[in-house]
């Protein structure tokens, strides 16, 4: 048996002056509340407040991190039971899923899951052998257990987690019933949604032209044109404003934006409805709702994320079989300076506009977000993401945008989530790597002990909050 221990100065410097100040930048920032102001977990267990299901249910089914690596390497995903949408047969047994788990965990050795998951099990179950074959069932009983006990409600949870403002992100499709039981709930947790338009102003959304139809069925619109498209958008904004929503998100597969006469717009959206578009007329059309979705931020005060690059649904296979959003989406070479040129040449200086850039594409950041967010007053950049929320893509990110960037054009993390239970760990990595990295500058002379202990709360605080009006 192995022993499961997380040691207190992992992550840390090695040499023992730097790593003596990052213990001390960490003492000032490991308790402060977590600020989650962009993620995925599902509004419906906050609602609800019901138990989890079992450990599989919990662990595996919602986070596509794990099931990507078990696939990658031979697991099927119908025996790590994720559901079919075309029907085919899936692993039942809760159990049997874990113990496959189990037996694969080897595989996650040097990934962030790995170490997001040791805390998991560590810190909120209270392990303390690792995870394999021998140890499966041990650790099922022990976090089914857990799970049956009024302390893991999800509301509980996010109340132990210390978990400020937790962001989920939905449709404006979506009624937002579930955020609409919370607030009628009398619970106090932060819990908020983001305006995520992209079924509705994608051409190559599946099902684009009923989602637009649908749309303007909910608001009452006659989305059939231009002008009515528009103002259903912006109705649905509102609406989301109402549930708490501080910001909108868009997934598009570049950074293209455009800016359209409205005759242009109105032929071009005419075309996107009836299914006629071109790739290339396709990704104008994304890139003018950009545009559009900047000037209703201006009036609306909704701050804009854009997480361009992302190729979506690699495989048509496991598309096919199991749908969106598992593991099969691969990161593109992605554009910046002359792809977001239209919409800063319209709205790039006007001050109420905030739009928070990400990036998939890690080349960019000293070349192009780093000098764009150091000169735009409208952009920031947002935290290294998703292939890069790693101790090495977090220090990769500082060591090439604060030099041009600065601190304080960065908004501090986001963990961008699916699996609930990971969010402290994740918080935990970014703040030591923060620390990691102020350390450095503390110890090269470059930066006095105290002011580096203000920028690692910024970093992990303050600057979430202001960057993404929670308040
Ligand atoms: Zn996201």
């Amino acid at each position: 048996m192995s022993a499961l221990y997380l040691h207190p100065d992992r992550l840390f410097p090695t040499d023992e002056a730097t790593r003596a100040i990052a213990r001390r930048l960490y003492q000032e920032v490991k308790d402060l509340p977590i600020v989650s102001p962009h993620g995925h977990t599902d509004p419906s267990w906050f609602a609800d407040n019901e138990l989890f299901p079992n450990p599989a249910e919990l662990l595996i089914k919602p986070d596509h991190y794990v099931f990507r690596m078990l696939y990658s390497l031979g697991v099927s995903m119908a025996d790590l039971g994720v559901p079919s949408k075309a029907g085919l047969p899936v692993e039942q047994d809760p159990r049997k899923i874990w113990r496959l788990f189990a037996s694969h965990y080897h595989v996650f050795r040097g990934t962030p899951s790995r170490m997001w998951l040791d805390y998991v099990f560590s810190e909120v179950f209270k392990l303390d052998q690792l995870l394999n074959s021998d140890t499966a069932d041990t650790y099922y009983d022990r976090i089914d257990e857990y799970l049956q006990t009024e302390a893991f409600r999800p509301r509980a949870l996010m109340e132990s987690f210390n978990i400020e403002w937790l962001a989920t992100t939905e449709s404006p499709l979506d009624d937002l019933r579930h955020h609409r039981k919370i607030r009628e709930s009398g619970w106090k947790g932060g819990v908020i949604t983001a305006y995520r338009p992209d079924p509705v102003v994608d051409p190559d959304f599946e099902g684009f032209a009923n989602n637009v139809a649908k749309l303007g069925e909910i608001t009452g619109e006659d989305t059939g044109n231009w002008a009515g498209y528009l103002a259903a958008l912006q109705n649905r904004r509102e609406y989301f404003k109402s549930f708490g929503a501080t910001s909108t998100d868009h997934g598009h597969p570049t950074a293209q934006t455009s800016d359209l006469s409205v005759a242009e717009c109105e032929a071009l959206f005419a075309k996107a409805l009836a299914g006629n578009c071109s790739p290339v007329e396709a990704e104008v059309f994304r890139g003018q709702m950009l545009t559009e979705m900047a000037g209703m931020s201006i009036e609306d005060g909704l701050v804009m994320q854009i997480h361009p690059g992302s190729f979506r649904n690699h495989n048509p296979q496991v598309f096919s079989g199991f749908g969106r959003d598992k593991g099969a989406d691969i990161p593109s070479q992605t554009e910046y300076v002359n792809a977001l040129k239209p919409l800063l040449d319209k709205y790039g200086n006007d001050t109420r506009l905030s739009i928070i850039l990400f990036t998939l594409d890690e080349t960019v950041y000293s070349r192009e977000l780093a000098p764009l967010a150091g000169h735009y007053p409208v952009l920031k950049l947002g935290p290294s993401w998703w292939f890069h929320d790693s101790p090495e893509g977090m220090r990769r990110f500082r060591e090439q945008v604060t030099e041009t960037a600065g601190f304080y054009n960065t908004v501090g993390f986001n963990d961008d989530t699916r699996a609930f239970l990971s969010i402290p760990a994740r918080h935990d990595v970014a703040r030591r790597m923060d620390c990691n990295f102020l350390a450095r500058f503390v110890a090269e002379h470059r930066l006095p002990e105290d002011e580096a202990r203000d920028v690692a709360i910024d970093l992990t605080y303050n600057l979430v909050k202001q960057a993404y009006k929670l308040d």
